[in-house]
């Protein structure tokens, strides 16, 4: 009997294989040569035929056959049609010839041609189509079987074929959601961390540059937290957006989770215009957002760390680009930091100074200290502000900005403001007369809904009239969801305290919170007072704007942080009803506040310098001066981008050429421009640039590939360090 009388319809439709490698080819499709099919089939394979040509027209599979050259001996029409072909057409063509080679595909099996030569079965190995009729990508699994003929020699090949092209793109758009944010289309930390380490290997070969900038969102979560999660989402995209727009390349940005993105700068080192660019992306990220109809606000902190200075292995680079962002979060936020190796040791002691805050609360560590608050025109204390102050056992005392943001970074926030608002309300319901206690209150304290039942039983419990407890909030409330920050400045008013809004002038300073919110009092921070007595400043203006808009809505103004008398004589001029600063008094321990207080009326006589001193801090640092074959060990004072002074050197001449070595590979050539005895003005060839916390840096370093090149042939790295000034006369 004919072998193909023995296939059944169940074979043919479970196995399509296992047909063709019986050796069925039924008359269908093309074919040469002459088969056994040719003597006429009894029924049931004609059944059989039939079930094939079904199969075949479906397009569910296809089968082929080829001689012992690899020629096409049969092929399924419809396949043929796919090609642009008819099955005919076809035939005597090398079976090759039907795909594409595996090179050019990235395949790494072993390719079709190989597995034919050596006359080796092959199953479901995928193939892409050479050529197709309507243009588009198109994947086969094909199998296939040799075949020999009756004295064994090798006949040639018959098999199989199904389309896969449905599964690949599905495979293919799987692997791109493996590789990008979904969200964001941004690459995600997975895809960015794989591009950093091939980018950093063979950067590293070719000794190149690059930087990376980790990227945190502040005030993000509060965001999600109060208009909801679709909203967040919504921000997400667009900080994506506009990330891209600075950054350019698609590839090089990503989301790792949350809000944190990535972003790979690859030959960058110059920290002049690294900086220019994280500060470009924190002023456009600080732009309002429109999402949902609601505009929020939010800010961005960055840390750069450039490879190879600050890590060659990718693991180093971004661990230290993060200790970057986190000292610019702590460094107030809204800000880019770059990374440098004392960072390791302020993030130690951050941790250890959380750790020593969670238990000072309970050993008695905490203190309030209380800073007049003096109306204007008759010097009269007309309330006093109670400022949190921590003696720490072995620090010393500590300053509140210092750990303030630690508490409320550690969840320790609420503990502490219950405490001092507790204490301030003890001790103000010991004064005499009605003077009156203002104390700060945290947004994360302001977002609890627990506030108000707080501060109404620290009222209750020491009996203080509620009018005289005023809470100062800071701006950064209104960031939130505006429902609930009304429902919480109602629910506050309700309880009959003063509302104070604190450090206007630093933040947004929009003038239409004023307006909605209930204040009694704007607070304007130093720094705004302080810019007004710059001449040609404009917040003189804007103070007697803010002044004019308080009295209309019937709000008190305090100026606060005044020191001189000028600054003084400003503030009256502009019509500030009260003044808080060390002018009129330091902020003062409880006994001493009580002994003013005890003796009736509390009057201060302002005094104070007459004019503020600049806030220069000469800058004292130890730093190298490179000069022929020498280094010299001097003291750098009044460090600005474009000069400073030395000192340390006797009678240098002017026009003297130096290499300015501040250590972390930072050189700078400068030029001596003046010269006194011992002091030399110095003038740098190339700028600093800011280190992104108020401090300066040098644009470039020296790369470490270079110096380890240096150390071998001229060692001018490792000079000998001479430090007295006899050296230099020597020299
Ligand atoms: P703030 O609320 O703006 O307080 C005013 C700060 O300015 C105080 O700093 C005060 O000592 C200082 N100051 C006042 N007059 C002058 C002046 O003439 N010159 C200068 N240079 N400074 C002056 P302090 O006590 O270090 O507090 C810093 C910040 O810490 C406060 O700023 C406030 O935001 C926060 N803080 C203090 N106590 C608490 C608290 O109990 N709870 C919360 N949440 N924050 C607090
Ligand atoms: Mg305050
Ligand atoms: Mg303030």
């Amino acid at each position: 009997m004919d072998r193909a009388s023995r296939i059944d319809a169940g074979d043919v439709e479970g196995n399509a294989d296992d047909a063709e490698q019986r050796g069925f080819f039924g008359r269908f499709g093309a074919r040469i040569g002459k088969g056994r099919n040719d003597s006429a089939p009894n029924l049931h394979t004609r059944e059989a035929l039939l079930l094939l040509q079904n199969y075949e027209e479906s397009r569910q599979g296809w089968f082929w056959s080829t001689d012992a050259a690899g020629r096409l001996t049969y092929i399924t029409d419809a396949v043929a049609r796919l090609m642009g072909r008819s099955g005919g057409e076809l035939l005597g063509t090398p079976f090759v010839d039907l795909f594409l080679p595996a090179d050019s595909n990235g395949e790494r099996q072993r390719t079709l041609p190989f597995l034919l030569t050596r006359q080796s079965k092959f199953d479901d190995l995928p193939l892409r189509a050479a050529s197709a009729a309507d243009g588009e990508e198109r994947w086969w699994a094909v199998s296939g079987r040799p075949h020999f003929g009756g004295g064994g020699d090798f006949a040639g090949y018959r098999g199989s074929g199904t389309d896969i092209t449905a599964q690949r793109r599905s495979a293919e758009d799987a692997s791109r959601l493996a590789l990008y944010d979904s969200l964001t289309g941004l690459a995600n930390r997975f895809h960015i961390s794989k591009k950093l380490d091939s980018t950093l290997a063979a950067f590293a070969q070719q000794q190149r540059s690059c930087a990376i900038m980790l990227l945190d969102l502040d005030r993000f979560k509060q965001v999600n937290d109060t208009l909801g999660h679709p909203a967040g989402d919504a921000l997400l995209k667009q900080v994506a957006e506009r990330l891209l727009k600075i950054v350019g390349d698609k590839e090089m940005v990503s989301r790792l989770g949350g809000d944190e993105f990535q972003i790979i700068l690859p030959d960058q080192e110059d920290r002049g215009k690294l900086g220019d660019v994280a500060a470009d992306i924190i002023a456009s990220l600080s732009q309002p957002y429109s999402v949902e109809g609601s505009r929020c606000i939010i800010g961005a902190s960055v840390g750069v760390a450039i490879s190879p200075f600050d890590g060659v292995a990718s693991d180093d680079l971004v661990r230290n680009a993060d200790l970057a962002l986190y000292a610019a979060k702590g460094g107030g936020r809204g800000r880019f930091r770059f990374y440098s190796s004392d960072l390791h040791q302020a993030a130690e002691d951050r941790r250890a100074l959380e750790e020593d805050l969670r238990d000072a609360l309970g050993r008695g560590q905490m203190e309030l200290h209380y800073q007049p608050v003096v109306q204007a025109k008759s010097n009269m204390v007309t309330g006093v502000e109670a400022l949190v102050r921590w003696n720490h056992p072995e620090r010393g005392p500590i300053s509140p900005s210092l750990f303030v943001p630690i508490a409320e970074e550690a969840n320790l926030i609420w503990a502490l403001g219950e405490w001092v608002l507790r204490k301030a309300c003890e001790d103000a319901a010991r004064w005499p007369g009605d003077m009156r206690v203002a104390v700060n209150v945290s947004p994360i304290q302001f977002a609890n809904e627990d506030l108000p039942r707080v501060v109404a039983s620290a009222l209750a419990t020491t009996g203080l009239e509620p009018d005289r407890l005023e809470l100062e909030i800071t701006e950064s409330v209104f960031l939130g969801d505006s429902n609930e920050t009304a429902r919480m400045f109602k629910a506050l008013k309700g309880l009959g305290v003063r509302l104070a809004l604190d450090d206007f002038g630093t933040g947004y300073s929009s003038l239409g919170y004023l307006q909605s919110a209930p204040f009694d009092k704007i607070k304007i921070d130093q720094s705004f007072v302080r810019g007004a007595t710059v001449r040609g400043s404009r917040n003189g203006a804007i103070i007697a704007a803010i002044v004019a808009l308080a009295e209309a809505l019937e709000m008190e103004t305090t100026a606060e942080g005044i020191e001189s008398l000028d600054q003084l004589d400003l503030i009256r001029k502009l019509h500030v009803s009260h003044v808080q600063g060390f002018v009129y008094s330091k902020p003062v321990p409880h006994g001493e506040l009580l002994e003013h207080a005890e003796a009736g009326s509390w009057m201060i006589k302002p005094a104070g310098p007459a004019k503020q001193r600049t806030d220069r801090v000469s800058l004292f640092r130890k730093v190298a001066a490179i000069h022929d074959n020498h280094r010299y060990g001097v003291v750098m004072r009044n460090l600005s981008a474009s000069g400073a002074f030395i000192e340390g050197l006797l009678e240098v001449p002017v026009g003297t050429r130096f290499v300015i070595d501040f250590g972390e590979g930072q050189l700078v050539t400068a030029v001596v421009r003046r010269s006194m005895k011992h002091q030399q003005g110095i003038e740098f060839e190339q700028s600093l640039v800011s280190d992104g916390n108020g401090g300066l840096c040098t644009r470039h370093r020296v790369s470490p590939y270079l110096i380890a090149a240096a150390a071998q042939n001229t060692p001018a790295m490792a000079l000998p360090a001479f430090t007295t000034t006899s050296d230099w006369q020597a020299a």
